[in-house]
């Protein structure tokens, strides 16, 4: 009973805020898939990050880094261009927090594992907060890509591991650590970036490479005080990729204008900006004509940040439901012993788990850069994982939300972080190759080479063996995919893209299931997800599946 008072009644029966919780060690699906896919592994410090992020102290850095939303300054009160963006201090303890943990260009200074530990400090820190990781997320994918100019690289590489952050805006040689952004998207185009109108002129080779004096703009260019960019423009050879430092080597500020900064729906913390190149200095990195193939390099890395960074909001839109429900009461029981509720706890449990075991194993593939097999298997995941996942996402949320009543629709300064989640999820889905170019990048993985079966479909063969015989539901439907891939080998019929990426990502999350879950989420999975009709809406369990095991296993506390 609360002990607080109104004038008029008694506060009753609402539930507490989610905190001061263990995001790792509350999370069985997230140790179970980084025990299978990281065996070993020390837990400690993934409990001691765990313990930090589900804090009351970083959950209020992430309340206000959302309210007080970033402002941009394009001028000094002299009139001098600063093209600057201020920010909470809140927003520099949560990047603080990311850099020192190593979430940004960090693991590519480590050896084996070191993607995948990343990968699970990615997935906790998004249940705090999702929009600071957008520069984090950016300067993990930019950082191999840059090896495309071995100068530029050896001049940055170890400040763009460096787990010091410094949030000003100084030259490289005067910061202790960096962080970096990109720039592909312009107005006439995004998805399809050949499009790219900024031109690049070559001006000379200096201590960096091939120098360029880039004038254009790009419509979406978020995170715009990072240190440095990559950014697309058309040269003389066509398409390229180049490096565009903010603060040039001799000191000055090079030609990035921000216009202003995008007026978004959620990811408030976070600045998106639109830019103009003013003649601005930029160095070639990879082959000038090259820069799709180069920029490439880069996008699946910020895809598998976008399935991590949805299973991880996906999970902590689950732990609040599960725990508002376990306090609220209506009609005589806690909500969660409610049969029908359970039903929908269990399914969203469902659902996050499956994500989660997607999202790891995409990292695993990312983590063993030299093995061919996890090469292939790369290819064909990135695509799966980032459609999938960023679609069930948004859909899980707002059922997570539904959970919790009216409370869950409301801000409150925000409080409200089931709001916060629900305006975040679309976004994942959207940047970065949106749900059609993921679905349409897997038929061209799965693309038949010299009329034999293509060795991505090898591949995956191979990750699906060990659910083999455990499950009839599994066993038809892994005959029925593999029965259409006949057709995708061949280049695929594009409108039917989608359902095969869906099938895909459910037969893989099946075969990990039964990897690193207990049987009765496999069998559960299976059942609903494999069998009958599909993936509906949530709550929609036959009533022989085992709620209670499965509600349990993913109790936040
Ligand atoms: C908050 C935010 C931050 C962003 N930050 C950055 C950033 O820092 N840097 C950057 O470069 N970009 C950024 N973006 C841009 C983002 O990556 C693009 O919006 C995205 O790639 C889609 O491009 P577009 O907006 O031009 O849409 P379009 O390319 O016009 O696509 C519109 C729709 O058409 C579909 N489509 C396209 N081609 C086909 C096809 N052949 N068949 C079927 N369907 C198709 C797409 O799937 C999509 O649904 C950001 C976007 C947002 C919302």
């Amino acid at each position: 009973m609360s002990t607080n008072f109104a004038s008029t009644h008694e506060v009753l029966n609402q539930s507490t805020p989610l905190t001061g919780h263990n995001v790792y060690t509350g999370d069985a699906a997230l140790r179970d898939a980084i025990a299978f896919n990281l065996p070993n592994a020390d837990d400690a410090p993934r409990a001691a990050l765990g313990a930090l992020l589900g804090s009351a102290p970083m959950q209020a850095h992430a309340r206000l880094a959302n309210i007080h939303k970033p402002e941009l300054h394009t001028h000094d009160r002299f009139g001098h261009r600063v093209d600057t963006v201020e920010f909470h201090p809140a927003y520099h303890a949560l990047m603080g927090t990311a850099v020192e943990h190593g979430l940004h260009g960090t693991p590519w200074s480590r050896g084996q594992g070191a993607h995948i530990e990343r990968a699970a400090g990615f997935m906790m820190f998004t249940q705090l907060e999702p929009s600071v990781l957008c520069p984090i997320s950016m300067t993990y994918a930019v950082t191999p890509a840059l090896r495309g100019n071995p100068k530029v690289f050896g001049d940055w590489f170890d400040k763009l591991a460096s787990t010091r952050y410094d949030g000003r805006l100084l030259p490289l040689a005067d910061k202790p650590g960096v962080t970096m952004g990109m720039g592909m998207t312009e107005k006439q185009g995004g998805s399809d970036v050949r499009a790219n109108t900024t031109r690049a002129e070559f001006v000379e080779d200096n201590a960096w490479g091939r120098c360029y004096r880039l004038v254009g703009h790009k419509w979406f260019f978020s995170a715009p005080m990072c240190d440095a960019f990559l950014v697309l423009a058309q040269a003389d050879a066509g398409l390229s990729c180049f490096f565009m430092p903010r603060v040039l080597p001799d000191g000055r500020s090079n030609g990035i204008r921000i216009q202003r900064l995008k007026d978004k729906l959620g990811n408030q913390a976070n600045a998106s900006s639109e830019v103009e190149f003013v003649d601005a200095l930029a160095w070639l990195v990879g082959e000038e004509g090259r820069g799709v193939p180069q920029i490439l390099e880069m996008g699946t890395l910020t895809r598998l940040d976008c399935a991590l960074g949805t299973a991880g909001l996906m999970r902590g839109a689950v732990s609040i439901a599960l725990h508002h429900t376990s306090q609220r009461k209506a009609f005589g029981k806690r909500l969660v012993e409610q049969p029908l509720m359970q039903n929908v706890l269990a399914d969203l449990a469902l659902e996050s788990e499956a994500a989660t075991a997607l999202a790891i194993r995409l990292a695993r593939a990312i983590d063993r850069q030299g093995d061919p097999f996890e090469a292939l298997m790369r290819r064909v995941l990135t695509p799966v994982a980032k459609f999938w996942i960023c679609k069930r996402g948004a859909a899980l949320a707002q059922e997570s939300m539904e959970c919790l009543g009216g409370n869950g629709y409301v801000e409150e300064h925000g409080e409200g972080v089931m709001a916060r989640i629900y305006r975040e999820m679309p976004l994942n889905s959207i940047w970065e190759g949106a749900g059609n170019i993921m679905a349409l990048d897997l038929l061209r993985a799965l693309k038949k080479r010299d009329d034999k079966r293509s060795d991505a479909l090898q591949a995956l063969d191979t990750e699906l063996a060990p659910a083999r015989g455990a499950n009839a539901d599994f066993d038809r439907f892994e005959r029925a995919l593999f029965a259409r891939f006949a057709d995708a080998a061949d280049g695929g019929d594009e409108s039917g893209a989608r359902r095969l990426a869906q099938d895909v990502a459910l037969a893989v999350q099946a075969a990990l299931l039964r990897q690193h879950a207990p049987d009765f989420v496999f069998d559960a999975f299976c059942t609903s997800r494999l069998g009958g009709a599909g993936p509906q809406v949530f709550g929609t369990l036959p009533a022989s599946t085992a709620f209670d095991p499965i509600i349990r296993r993913a109790m936040p506390a």
